[in-house]
């Protein structure tokens, strides 16, 4: 099928949720994809952070044909082998105790946000309210979105479930004066990707640990975004030396396979006891097989190091295409999470579009952030490659 047919075909029987682009992709193979009329691009977003190993890596698709091969699904009334070898590295490599499998994103954190509420009643306290923070992003079920804070998601879908307050992100004092005897935990990114890649203080971080445990409330970190190497760490949480009490984790878990995980100490995690939350596919033989495959090429390839030098190289020339085009108000972000902030005026959109009849594919959000998100795998000559085609869209730009 051709670009048009497929836009055709998706029109006339896919629900209208997405503004899509006029392209469909087919093809991919580490940061390049192809559209059907054979178009080639250079992919800096990524499917949106989920591809973190490039497209197609050969050990991600070595560990997928074979564990096809074997078992692809069974339920969870009885173990399965990789489940529990993934749950086992991600315990290894991190602050928690027991993990929880599920299938996406919004689904990890109604996992998270279920383990609190249950943490809480099983200690016959009060405490069920979740302060989240404004620009946040959480995902689109129900319970995700009533945490999401901003509006524009939440329209024509109230009542919410309650009850969630917002609150300035970056802002302890924010948190401190949000908090009541109703509170039981609050929850962020600790690098907010949808709402503009926001990175907060070190201190505030640190500061909203000490606040937590002294006022006896739960810490979660929503790092479906930022986890899995994305911020130059395995989980960003690791750039301020804190750690939370629950952890959710979805796009680059599984080199591009839907999975979803809410992580959590030994302590929170008791509260879920048989019965208590379920998934019928969460942590199934085939997604957990390949969450192994591409932890381990994270772990042992090199693959954080480049994201680390490579996104710092990416940072040091975006702040030298802000100084030639001053409608560039900030660069800022960490590893390969980047964003580059537009002035007032300047349609993000718009430079998307052009970057992308050039064959670089860009993402923009709130329509004035260009957020960048590659493959943790990307070169320099890859990085070089992408300004000079953003650099020919920025030059044509009426500020
Ligand atoms: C993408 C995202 C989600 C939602 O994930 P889905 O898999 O789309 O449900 C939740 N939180 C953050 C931080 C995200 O970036």
């Amino acid at each position: 099928m051709s670009n048009q047919l497929i836009i055709e075909n998706t029109a006339n029987h896919v629900m209208n949720t997405y503004g899509r682009f006029p392209i469909a992709l087919v093809k991919g193979k580490g940061v390049r994809v192809w559209d059907a009329d054979g178009n080639e691009y250079l992919d800096f977003a990524s499917g949106l952070a989920v591809c973190n190993l490039g497209h197609c890596h050969p050990d991600v698709v070595a560990a997928l044909k074979a564990q096809a091969e074997t078992l692809i699904h069974v339920s969870n009334l009885y173990h399965i082998e990789p489940q529990s070898r993934l749950a086992e590295m991600l315990t290894q490599n991190s602050f928690a105790g027991k993990v929880f499998f599920c299938n996406s994103g919004a689904e990890a954190n109604e996992a998270a946000l279920k383990l609190v509420r249950k943490y809480f009643a099983v200690r016959n306290s009060p405490r069920y309210q979740v302060i989240t923070m404004e620009k946040s992003f959480h995902g689109r079920t129900f319970g995700a979105l009533a945490a999401t804070g901003q509006k524009k998601f939440q329209e024509g879908f109230e009542p919410l479930l309650e009850k969630f307050t917002y609150v300035p992100f970056d802002d302890i004092r924010a948190v401190k004066k949000a908090v009541n005897e109703k509170t039981a935990a609050v929850m962020l990114e600790p690098v907010q990707g949808e709402g503009g890649v926001n990175v907060p203080s070190e201190k505030y971080m640190k500061d909203l640990r000490a606040f937590c445990t002294e006022a006896g409330i739960l810490l979660v970190f929503d790092e479906v975004q930022s986890g899995m190497g994305r911020t130059g760490k395995l989980f960003a949480y690791e750039h301020y030396g804190v750690t939370p009490d629950i952890m959710t984790l979805a796009k680059g878990l599984a080199g591009g396979v839907a999975i979803g995980a809410m992580l959590a100490t030994d302590e929170a995690a008791s509260a879920f006891t048989p019965g208590t939350h379920a998934s019928t596919f969460g942590g199934n033989p085939l997604a957990t097989a390949v969450g192994i495959a591409a932890l381990k090429v994270l772990l042992e390839k090199g693959v954080i190091e480049n994201c680390r030098k490579t996104g710092e190289y990416l940072v040091k020339r975006l702040n030298a295409l802000k100084r030639k085009f001053p409608f560039i108000k900030d660069v800022r972000g960490k590893g390969l999470l980047i964003g580059a902030e537009l002035a007032e005026g300047i349609k993000g959109g718009d430079i998307v579009k052009e970057c992308m009849s050039k064959g670089v594919l860009i993402n923009c959000v709130h329509d004035k952030v260009l957020r960048f998100i590659p493959a943790l795998i990307v070169t320099e000559k890859e990085v070089d490659e992408m300004l000079g085609v953003l650099e020919g869209a920025l030059a044509g730009v009426k500020a």
